[in-house]
């Protein structure tokens, strides 16, 4: 006799309680064939009217009595074809990725909460502009940055939402408030994000096309209207024109009826962004920010679903925007890792915009001045259509760039964390009133050990990683566990000075204090950015020329164009070189180009120091001459020797654990019936994490490696029902597929 099945079925999708399933009974004619994701007919409510539900989860635990557990009519006629896609997706991603159903129609569906009172605040101009300018002029002679900052904005609009007035201009309520007093402007509030461009505002003609970007438009659109659906990348440094092709194909595809999503990572979301969507679409656009409350998320949803809005603009949970028929989806800045989902399902955006796309049959257009390795490879291999846009149409130069070695500068007695290069180029700024701008790409854990006086970095000799030094002082590599006792001193020359990195943002700026007394400064760090907007409050006092010199981690680099900034220096460009993660030479590549687009984007010449102790590693040199394809070539090479994504495909299985031996048990388990799958799998670890314990909760984790992405699911599922069947109590895991970041 079989045993009994039952299984969660949800039976109203747009209902907040989706977590809250009902349990059927599986009838005998169904049992083995019945799946997550599947569309039956249940009975519900006292009448038992049949209605339509989607099956979560299939089990042969029964929650309530089974007495009073009523059965699974039948799968529903429609069957797959017919299920609602956003529900199609879910299956999608779950099976993809590895997550229950829950959370996989939790991660397309907005629960619907009740909207509440929907309210924006907004700024409304009463006085005339010239009254504003005396005004302005009165402020700026006062010193009164922040409300002069706002008065500048009142100029040229009307009305501003209050979340741009505290967050992006970084001006206070107090300060508001004070012009309110003055009879300057009044607040409103409104039920809705308003948009805040004016009809009489909106772009009336477009800018003629350049021939590389009336290329791109046209043949993707002689694509889309032959019915080929194609992946696009557009490979294009910052302001070369790529948000006018973007913006120009969203038109032609609003007029052939259908709907675009535009994915921007939020970092990069800028005001002056949104404002040419709002300028070139008016009312037609809509903003999915973190801002948005669930209510207010649900509510765009809805107008989205509704066809009250034709274009959606947001970081990666945009692409989830319920539209009937999409047509066009873009990935700005596509090599972001803020596009891979941090929770389970552990989704990538790009990979997802992928099925979406073909759900709907749209087109993805991606862009970047500095492509993933997995999207770059893919457009060499012909997947993806590969464009080049090498122009910038704004103007300015790119900037000279140093590279300093901080081996010279040991050998030549200077121990300061800043090189002679340095503090000539700062002490020239300082004196010409120019700005600059100093980060430390310190990302995630680094805790690498080098030589100062050779440079050699002690690595994983299987991993081809550096080795992070743990607080038992052993060297460990975050991938394969493998351990070493840190060397006294350097196995290559003998230097003792053979030491970790620990320089911080805040000894940057301490020491520049003590070495140019008087300096203005601002910092952007963990610490200084807690609160909400505070962010942006710092750029945009930086912008208002508050400080001769912004001091940061990498979060300075990102999406924000000071047009007085003429220098830039990275201290120590190998802590993101030795963060014991394959990635890492991809990652310092793309930080140190993008730095070097900050310098010089105004009409002065800019110059880049990159300070190291690697001067001569491809991803620092590449990075100086910006040469993207030179960098290609030599990362793709090591990732297919060592296969590592993308010339391979890597699963990590996280294992997180109330008690650490029971953990590392249930990790060893895993990875043995991992081994045991007929597929042919390298198999890294099992080992403790880089950090192993958080909250107390211990943290182990295995890699898989193989070719072919469906081998991984195939393992990925085999795990799934090895963890149901062991049924863990104190333990979880995850799946991350081609993981971004070491755990
Ligand atoms: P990217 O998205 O690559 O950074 P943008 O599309 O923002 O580039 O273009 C950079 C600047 O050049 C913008 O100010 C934009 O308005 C302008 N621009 C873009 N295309 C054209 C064009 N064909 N003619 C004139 N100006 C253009
Ligand atoms: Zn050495
Ligand atoms: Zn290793």
């Amino acid at each position: 006799m079989t045993r009994e099945q039952y299984a969660d079925v949800i039976v109203d999708i747009s209902h907040e309680k989706v977590d809250r399933p009902f349990q059927y009974r599986v009838p005998e004619s169904l049992a083995g064939s019945l799946e997550a994701g599947m569309c039956v007919m249940v009975p519900f409510g006292s009448g038992n009217k049949l209605i339509k539900g989607y099956v979560m989860e299939v089990s042969s635990r029964c929650k309530f009595d089974p007495e009073k557990t009523k059965e699974i009519a039948k799968v529903a006629d429609d069957g797959v074809a017919a299920q609602d896609k956003t529900m199609v997706l879910a299956g999608w991603l779950r099976r993809n990725y590895g997550s229950t159903m829950i959370q996989a129609v939790k991660t397309v569906l907005p629960a619907k909460k009740a909207v509440g009172r929907l309210e924006h605040k907004s700024l409304q101009r009463i006085m005339g502009k010239e009254e504003i300018l005396s005004l302005l002029g009165e402020c700026t002679r006062k010193k009164q940055r922040a409300k002069a900052r706002l008065l500048q904005e009142l100029v040229s609009q009307e009305e501003i939402p209050f979340e741009w007035i505290t967050g992006k201009l970084g001006v206070s309520s107090s300060a508001v408030k004070s012009l309110e007093r003055e009879g300057a402007v009044r607040v409103v509030s409104r039920r809705r994000f308003r948009n805040p461009v004016k009809f009489t505002e909106r772009d009336s003609m477009l800018p003629v096309l350049s021939f590389a970007q009336q290329k791109i438009v046209d043949s993707v659109i002689a694509d889309f209207d032959q019915g080929r659906r194609g992946a696009y990348l557009i490979h294009g440094i910052t302001g070369s024109g790529k948000t006018e092709v973007y913006m120009r194909l969203i038109g032609e595809t609003l007029k052939r009826g259908r709907q675009a999503i535009v994915l921007i990572p939020e970092i990069a979301l800028t005001y002056q962004t949104l404002l040419r969507f709002f300028r070139r679409f008016g009312d037609r656009v809509s903003v999915m920010n973190s801002t948005l409350s669930q209510g207010e998320k649900y509510d765009q949803c809805a107008r989205a679903r509704n066809g009250e809005v034709d274009v959606v603009i947001g970081p990666r949970s945009a692409l989830f925007t319920p539209f009937p028929n999409i047509g066009l989806i873009v990935i700005d800045e596509e090599h972001e890792s803020s596009y891979k989902s941090e929770s389970m399902p552990k989704y990538h955006a790009r990979e997802t915009a992928m099925e979406v796309a073909r759900l709907h049959g749209a087109s993805v257009v991606m862009g970047s001045a500095t492509p993933s390795l997995e999207t770059y490879f893919r457009a060499r291999a012909g997947e993806y259509t590969l464009f080049t846009l090498k122009e910038r149409l704004t103007g300015g130069m790119l900037p000279q760039v140093h590279i300093v070695d901080l081996r010279e500068e040991l050998r030549a007695g200077n121990r300061s964390i800043f090189s002679r290069k340095l503090q000539e180029l700062l002490e020239e700024r300082l004196k010409k009133g120019e700005q600059s701008m100093l980060f430390l790409n310190r990302r995630g854990y680094s805790g690498f050990i080098s030589c100062r006086a050779c440079g050699h970095v002690m690595k994983c000799p299987h991993c081809d990683v550096s080795l992070a030094e743990h607080r038992n002082g052993m060297l460990m590599c975050h991938y394969c566990g493998f351990q070493t006792a840190k060397p006294p001193v350097c196995p290559r020359c003998g230097s003792k000075y053979i030491m970790g990195f620990r320089a911080g943002t805040q000894q940057i700026e301490e020491k520049l204090k003590e070495m140019f007394p008087g300096v203005r400064t601002l910092r952007m760090d963990a610490d200084t950015t807690r609160t909400k907007d505070s962010h942006e409050r710092i750029l945009s006092a930086f912008a208002a020329g508050e400080a001769d010199v912004l001091i940061g981690t990498q979060m300075i680099v990102k999406g924000h164009d000071f047009p007085n900034v003429t220098l830039v220096g990275a201290i120590a460009a190998d802590l993101s070189l030795c963060t014991g993660d394959f990635r890492a030479g991809e990652r310092t590549f793309q930080l140190l180009t993008q730095a070097a687009g900050r310098a010089g984007r105004g009409s002065l010449p800019g110059q880049m120091v990159i300070q190291t102790y690697q001067p001569d590693h491809y991803a620092i040199v590449r990075a100086a001459r910006q040469d993207y394809e030179g960098f290609y070539e030599e990362e793709i090479l090591y990732r297919e020797m060592l296969g590592y994504p993308p010339a391979a495909h890597m699963l990590a299985v996280q294992i997180y654990a109330k008690e650490e031996d029971k953990g590392m048990r249930l990790a060893e388990l895993l990875a043995q019936s991992a081994k045991k799958t007929p597929v042919n799998l390298q198999i890294i670890g099992p080992a403790a994490a880089s950090i192993g314990r958080i909250n107390d909760i211990f943290r182990f984790v295995f890699y898989v490696k193989q070719q072919n992405y469906d081998k991984l699911i195939q393992t990925k599922d085999v795990l799934e029902k090895e963890i149901k069947r062991l049924q863990p109590k104190g333990e979880t895991v995850q799946f991350d597929f081609d993981p971004l970041n070491v755990l």
